[in-house]
C-alpha cells in the first residue's frame, strides 16, 4: 500500500487520515482539496496524465469538533507501546489483554483513563481487584493519547511514504 495512498490534511495542515489516491484525485477535481505534494508516478486517463496525489489539504474547515482518538483495543495497545502496564513486558497483540484498573465489577468504565494494556499473566494475577489490593503497581497513569500522526493514522512508521514526511511530526 505504501506510496499508493494519499495523506489527507485538514485546513490547518494537520493529518486527518489516509485515503485511496483515487478518492483524493476526485476531491481535487471537485475543488474540495488542494494537492500539496505529488508522487512520482502518474495516473493515465484516455486524454490526460495526472500526477498521483501524495498529500492533499482540505480547503474548507472541518466541523470544530476536536479530533478524539477513538478508544479501541488496538489503540490502547498502541498507546501503551504493546507493553504490559504492570510488569513491563512487551508482547504481540495476541499475548496482550485489556485490564480495567478499577474493575468493572466496582463500576470501572471502559475509558482511556481506566483501561491499560496487561499481559495475560498480570491480568490473571490482578483478577477482579484493584491494583493496590493485590500489590501491583501501574507503570504509568493511563490517559487519552496525544498522538503522533502516524499512529493516529494506523500507519507503521517505516511504511510512511517519503512524500508525507513534512506533514507528520
Ligand atoms: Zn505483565
Amino acid at each position: 500500500m505504501t506510496g499508493r495512498d494519499t495523506l489527507l490534511l485538514d485546513q490547518g495542515y494537520q493529518p486527518i487520515k489516509v485515503i485511496p489516491w483515487q478518492r483524493a484525485l476526485c476531491m481535487h477535481f471537485v475543488g474540495k482539496v488542494e494537492v500539496l505534494r505529488d508522487y512520482e508516478w502518474v495516473v493515465q486517463t484516455i486524454s490526460t496524465t495526472y500526477a498521483a496525489p501524495a498529500v492533499v489539504r482540505l480547503l474548507r474547515k472541518l466541523s470544530s469538533r476536536p479530533l478524539h482518538v477513538r478508544f479501541s483495543r488496538q489503540n490502547a495497545y498502541l498507546r501503551d507501546n504493546h507493553r504490559c502496564q504492570y510488569c513491563g513486558i512487551r508482547c504481540g497483540p495476541r499475548d496482550l489483554t485489556l485490564d480495567h484498573v478499577v474493575p468493572r465489577s466496582a463500576g470501572g468504565k471502559t475509558t482511556w483513563r481506566n483501561v491499560v494494556t496487561a499481559c495475560v499473566a498480570c491480568n490473571r494475577r490482578k483478577g477482579r481487584e484493584s491494583p493496590e489490593a493485590v500489590g501491583m503497581k501501574l507503570r504509568s497513569i493511563p490517559t487519552r493519547p496525544d498522538w503522533l500522526a502516524p499512529r493516529l493514522l494506523h500507519v507503521g512508521e517505516d511504511s510512511v511514504p517519503e512524500a508525507w514526511r513534512d506533514w507528520l511530526h
